[in-house]
């Protein structure tokens, strides 16, 4: 999910705060708790143990998207997280700050201040802090950012590494639908714009076309980071990555190579 700012008002701007950098604590007081990861600023309501296993995600993120991107988080920009202990006071937040987001487990906001995202404790958080870095990392670079893009690299990189050849539930829900040959052009995600909202399938679809741009084919990879550098300095307007991979994009190559996926993971 990704929105722009419209107006925020930090519940941290009137409370002390512990700052903790790399485990170290710098200066205590009472709640939030405040911590630097990276590229990352997180703040807590109160404690930040509860999700300690999330804040370690989010250097591992940055690393990750680096390693296949190419694409490191500007290191003059800190990237604001906000964590809240319970959903009910992220979804106050957001009915008092982002009445339209209202329901959102986690969200991204462009703010004058630079990239913030907001996120409550609970079973998703480690997916859902994964899935929001990975717009701000994007925003920070990108000057347009295209819908099918912008969701289909956070789902693509939404579950652990380590984890998403076996546990990504996209690829099940996918298969299905390779099956039955059903999964749209890139042309037709293209024409998703900023003002239209993705339906699930459409973030399936995103998920899937990126895996095709990125697993298995050497050309297809180059052709895929080409487009992100020509979106990075070009004219967005006139970039397509459909046509640039051109005979290889097509419904039918990309239902061939997600059964052919599929096929990988159930013979070990
Ligand atoms: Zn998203």
């Amino acid at each position: 999910m990704t929105i722009f700012y419209q107006r925020f008002v930090s519940f941290t701007a009137s409370l002390a705060v512990c700052i903790l950098i790399d485990g170290e604590t710098l200066l205590s007081a009472d709640v939030p708790a405040v911590q630097r990861r990276g590229p990352f600023l997180v703040t807590h309501e109160t404690s930040l143990e509860a999700c300690n296993e999330a804040i370690r995600h989010l250097e591992k993120i940055a690393h990750e998207i680096e390693a296949l991107l190419g694409i490191r988080p500007r290191s003059d920009q800190l990237i604001q997280i906000t964590l809240f202990s319970r959903d009910k006071h992220l979804q106050r937040f957001l009915a008092q700050e982002h009445p339209l987001f209202k329901g959102r487990e986690a969200v991204y906001v462009r703010s004058p201040t630079g990239p913030r995202i907001f996120a409550a404790s609970g079973p998703s958080l480690v997916e859902n802090l994964r899935h929001e870095s990975v717009h701000a990392i994007l925003h920070q670079h990108f000057p347009v950012v295209p819908l099918w893009l912008d969701e289909g690299l956070a789902e693509y990189f939404e579950a652990p590494f380590e984890e998403s050849m076996r546990k990504d539930p996209h690829l099940d829900l996918v298969t299905k639908r390779a099956k039955r040959g059903d999964l749209p052009s890139l042309a037709i995600l293209e024409t998703r714009n900023a003002s239209e909202t993705l339906s699930i399938q459409d973030y399936e679809a995103s998920w899937a076309w990126i895996h095709f741009c990125l697993v298995g084919s050497t050309v297809r990879r180059n052709s895929f980071l080409t487009y992100l550098n020509d979106l990075k300095y070009g004219d967005p307007s006139s970039t397509s990555l459909s046509l640039a991979l051109g005979k290889e994009c097509s419904s039918k190559k990309l239902c061939d190579h997600i059964l052919t996926i599929s096929k990988q993971m159930v013979t070990p």
